[in-house]
């Protein structure tokens, strides 16, 4: 299989899978436990959690690990709200992943208003509708670090400023980000941000949420007293670990990765861009470094994607998540809202470091086979 397909989920780092087994076989102690097996658990998760905050310059202190990321921006805003003092308004984007979205829609139906900002035709946030939106009646502002469909990397600095100059809470969902983009809790200037190991060669079903230091939070999976008795439940060591390898590792590698990975990008997305009737989605320049995302004339998503897949190639129209609805992403909608979308067909290739210069040759001459057929087949 060519895959083409990294925004879904990357593969397991042999490193990573090797720093886990011990955990998954011999050292299976529970961390809560007080004997020399269960140090050992606990010293293992403590490592893994420094190396986590290294990553994104915070303090091991400031990272709390769940299940991933849909459980971090889950807890971040219901968190968050079960905290406040009084302030009930949200403020965040069209564009943001359903873990972020469906619980706005949960709260807007408990009486929360939430509003959710416009994204211009790169999908960017527009920092003066923000500035227009962001009041003193403002809980949380949440803003996703990079976009999980076209790429694209959001003002999330300056929309923390204003976010902190009307008193209110900045969360970014950094999972696309991290581990593929320089990412810095403090540099960003935001109080919450989330992550999941799976996006950057870890394991799946892990991930945290980094909490500034000071910030009023509540817990939402309740129960013992693990994670500073904010996040309940034996810790999932074997993943933690996983984790904490991972990102160590993608830190390391991330320059070199990102200019290989990159190069490959823009190589797929040159050839893809001389074919007739194919554009690129999403910002030029501030982009996640392996993704490409195109709209294509004459053709249908998910015929598209059936016949890349006959060809041994895996890519997505959208997110994963929403893959097998042939609806146009909320994402497309919502930047390009006059758009006609019958007869278009929306790709996402995204790459990684383990993608090969042969597998772009290999795909561009099956889209080049599979755009070709089908003009003449009109
Ligand atoms: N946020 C974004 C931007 C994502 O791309 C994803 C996964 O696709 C998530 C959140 C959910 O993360 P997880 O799969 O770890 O629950």
């Amino acid at each position: 299989m060519i895959n083409f397909d990294h925004a879904a989920t990357t593969p397991l780092r042999k490193e990573v899978l090797e720093a886990m087994l011990p955990y998954l076989t011999e050292q299976y102690a529970n961390a809560s436990g007080t004997y020399a097996a269960a140090r050992q658990t606990r010293s293992a998760i403590d490592r893994a959690r420094r190396s986590i905050a290294e990553a994104i310059g915070a303090e091991p202190g400031e990272i709390y690990l769940t299940s991933g990321g849909t459980e971090a921006d889950n807890w971040a805003l219901v968190g968050a709200l079960r905290a406040s003092n009084g302030r009930r308004r949200i403020v965040t984007t069209k564009i943001e992943h359903h873990a972020i979205l469906s619980t706005c829609a949960m709260l807007e139906a408990q009486g929360v208003e939430v509003v959710y900002l416009n994204v211009d035709r790169e999908g960017r946030v527009d920092c003066c509708e923000a500035e227009r939106e962001i009041n003193t009646d403002t809980l949380l502002v949440s803003v996703m670090l990079a976009n999980n469909e076209v790429g694209t990397i959001e003002p999330v600095a300056e929309i923390a400023q204003i976010a902190h100059a009307n008193g209110a809470l900045m969360h970014t969902d950094a999972v696309q980000a991290v581990g593929h983009i320089p990412v810095g809790l403090h540099a960003l200037g935001v109080d919450l941000l989330s992550m999941s190991a799976h996006k950057f060669g870890g394991p799946k079903g892990v991930g945290a949420l980094a909490v500034r230091s000071g910030v009023r939070l509540q817990g939402l999976i309740l129960g013992g007293s693990q994670e500073r008795s904010l996040r309940a439940g034996t810790e999932n060591t074997p993943g933690i670990v996983g984790m904490g390898e991972a990102l160590r590792m993608a830190v390391k590698e991330m320059e070199e990765a990102s200019r290989y990975t990159r190069a490959l990008r823009d190589n797929l997305a040159e050839r893809l861009l001389s074919l007739p009737g194919v554009r690129m989605n999403g910002s030029r320049t501030e982009r996640l470094p392996g993704n490409a995302h195109f709209t294509i004339e004459n053709q249908d998503s998910s015929l598209l994607l059936a016949r890349l897949d006959m060809a041994g190639i895996a890519a997505s129209a959208g997110s994963a998540c929403t893959s097998g609805i042939t609806e146009r992403s909320h994402v497309l909608r919502a930047m390009f809202p006059d758009e006609t979308e019958s007869g278009l067909a929306d790709l996402r290739l995204t790459l990684g470091a383990d993608n090969t210069p042969e597998e772009i040759e290999s795909a561009c001459a099956v889209l080049n086979r599979i755009l070709g057929e089908s003009k003449e087949s009109i």
